[in-house]
């Protein structure tokens, strides 16, 4: 676990500062001692502001960057920091790692060429039209930045767009055949650029000297797995169909056992990065502040500092009224953790950070299912949860097999689905099937008992038969496969009968279901799919955490333990889908609901004014109603 550097994360802004040329008043309005009272106004204990743009522009006194023209000796990056240290403020600097397009513009030869001899791409509003190559002279000039700006007294740096891309320049293709790499593999390109990525990140803590180590390091874009990073920071603007409202979630089960120091950097945008005019509603912030709250995060709003007048008092004023909010609650979550009790295994991925697709169909079914879960690689320490959920992306080795079979034998239990039921077979964990093969149909239906009704699979993937093992769900044939007979195209194609074969067996210690039925929910959302999940999660994992069965699908349930206090959350708030965006404007209320949770507490209060509630312990679980809640309340557990 990477531990924490500096304070942790608590609340926190993250401004953009990308300035387009011709300002000819840049921070005209601005005043430095203004601007950090209007943070400490909004209970703001950290910021991130810029040291270099992405358009190129330095907002320091360089000698190696382009100052922004007519700043003459101003030095904004030390104001802030001078002004914020006054009040409290932890300063962490900016500077982007893939864009520079000053120095783009008057060095083309130090871009990166894509396969067919371009530097270019084709559409110019796209910020990434042109980027930087790491292996030409441009390294040097950005470690020369790096050195300079970490002669100011910062607590961070924020390195940005550190992009995975390929790169057919001279250099690179001289480096790549000095080292043997295929240049016509595109995997083995990309892993070449990877390694150096990583080159560079060493680059980057040579050159922060004395600081590095000492100051929280952020390097955007580059995988959890490969030790870049000080901290974990999910960059995720809920309200921008690009991320999105599941994406945070499932991105903090993964890192939060890795790190320590996780801070949430959402956004005050409407619409995305560089939405100058466009602020959340106030309940979008809020739903932002209790996922993290949630989820043992730290807050961030993303902002984009106005170029002349500095932070606009309006939009201070909401991220303070939000901020305020999580004050109280502070000394109940602080350096908290999440109790789990189921692990979703993935396998790690040194390039990208993006999660395997079926993982975020277990996160969002679990999520429904009140279900406490982490996601962990192959690396991370599995062997604290009571039931594995395992999909696609897993490469099995002896070793991982090993642990697995050692992880059942201590008592775990695990659920194979999709194409990892090959390995569950291999590792002799699913001994009471046979496993007959791929599935050759591109659709197929199940049943389970109690219905007749042939539910569809969406992504059949391997055929099973029971042996020994009990059925859960049966497979059912499809009529055809999607083909084309030469006078009709096989659109349609109904439910077939039964067959000999099973969909899903249930097993001592482990479970497998035929298809990718995580995949499969996270594209269509079958309600029996989830369904179908629970009664093997119900079988395996008999006591859960949190047991509500009145509790909306639409409402999220999350425990936390501190070493003062243990608490449990409950966000009834959501997103209504507007067309393609996913918007919060108010709060809805959910209606009160019982709720027993595992565990003997004597007391339940509710935060953060400690009104208690009636409950009673009852078989090791301690029972209460929530009441009706309006977007968001904690109940600490004594
Ligand atoms: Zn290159």
């Amino acid at each position: 676990m990477f531990k924490t550097i500096g304070p942790k994360f608590g609340r926190a802004i993250h401004y953009d500062f990308h300035t387009p040329p011709g300002i000819d008043n840049l921070l005209g309005n601005f005043d430095a001692e203004r601007f950090a009272d209007q943070l400490h106004n909004a209970h703001v204990e950290y910021v991130n502001v810029a040291a270099r743009c992405n358009m190129g522009f330095s907002y320091y006194n360089t000698k190696v960057g382009k100052k922004y023209p007519g700043l003459g000796d101003r030095d904004p990056l030390k104001e802030m920091i001078d002004a914020c240290h006054k009040r409290n403020i932890g300063v962490t600097a900016y500077i982007n790692i893939g864009l520079d397009h000053e120095i783009a513009a008057d060095n083309p030869g130090w871009l990166k060429v894509s396969r067919d001899g371009r530097i270019y791409g084709n559409d110019k509003f796209d910020n990434f039209f042109r980027v930087m190559c790491y292996n030409s002279e441009y390294r040097e000039h950005f470690m020369e930045e790096i050195r300079e700006i970490c002669q100011y007294d910062i607590e961070g740096l924020f390195c940005d767009c550190f992009a995975l891309r390929e790169c057919f320049c001279p250099r690179c293709m001289e480096d790549m055949k000095r080292r043997g790499v295929n240049i016509n593999d595109n995997n083995a390109v990309i892993a070449y650029q990877n390694k150096v990525r990583l080159e560079f990140v060493d680059d980057i803590k040579k050159a922060m000297g004395e600081k590095n180590g000492k100051i929280k390091l952020y390097v955007n874009g580059i995988s959890w797995t490969v030790g870049a990073q000080t901290h974990a920071e999910i960059e995720c603007l809920s309200s921008d169909p690009n991320w999105g409202y599941d994406y945070f979630d499932s991105m903090a089960a993964y890192t939060r056992p890795m790190f320590e120091d996780r801070v949430y950097m959402s956004g005050r945008f409407q619409n995305s990065w560089g939405d100058f005019g466009g602020l959340k509603p106030l309940a979008s912030m809020q739903n932002d502040l209790y996922d993290a709250m949630m989820n043992s995060f730290g807050i961030s709003y993303g902002d984009h500092m106005h170029p002349v007048d500095g932070f606009e008092d309006e939009v201070a004023n909401r991220i303070g009224k939000v901020m305020e909010e999580r004050i109280p609650y502070e000394p109940y979550i602080e350096n908290s953790d999440n109790i789990v009790e189921v692990g979703v295994l993935i396998h790690s991925n040194d390039y990208y950070r993006a999660l395997p697709y079926f993982s975020k169909g277990a996160a969002r079914m679990l999520k429904e299912l009140k279900i406490q879960y982490n996601v962990y690689d192959e690396n991370g320490p599995f062997e604290d949860v009571k039931l594995l959920i395992v999909g696609e992306s897993v490469r099995f080795d002896e070793k991982l097999e090993k642990r697995l079979s050692e992880y059942v034998k201590n008592g775990g239990k695990i659920i194979f689905t999709g194409p990892s039921v090959d390995h569950g077979k291999n590792s002799g964990l699913l001994d009471y099937i046979e496993l007959i093969g791929n599935d050759p149909r591109d659709n197929a239906y199940y049943t389970v008992e109690g219905s007749s009704l042939r539910w569809a699979m969406y992504n059949p993937s391997r055929i099973i038969k029971n042996v020994s093992g009990k059925e859960v769900a049966k497979y059912i044939n499809n009529v055809s496969n999607l083909i084309w007979d030469g006078r009709q195209a096989y659109f349609y194609r109904p439910q077939g009968g039964e067959t000999e074969y099973s969909a899903a067996v249930l097993g001592e210690n482990t479970a497998c279901v035929c298809f990718d039925i995580l995949k499969a929910y996270a594209s269509n959302f079958l309600v029996e799919h989830r369904d179908l999940m629970k009664t093997l999660i119900d079988a395996l994992l008999p006591e859960k955490l949190i047991e509500s069965p009145d509790m909306p699908k639409t409402a999220t349930a999350a425990l936390t333990k501190n070493e003062n206090a243990t608490v449990f959350h409950v966000k009834s708030t959501y997103p209504e889908h507007k067309m393609t965006r996913g918007i919060l404007e108010e709060h809805v209320y959910m209606k009160s609901v019982e709720v027993s949770l595992k565990g003997e507490y004597n007391e339940v209060y509710i935060l953060p004014e400690l009104t208690k509630v009636e409950s009673k312990v009852e078989n090791g679980r301690t029972v209460f109603e929530t009441g009706n809640i309006l977007g968001y309340r904690a109940f600490l557990l004594k």
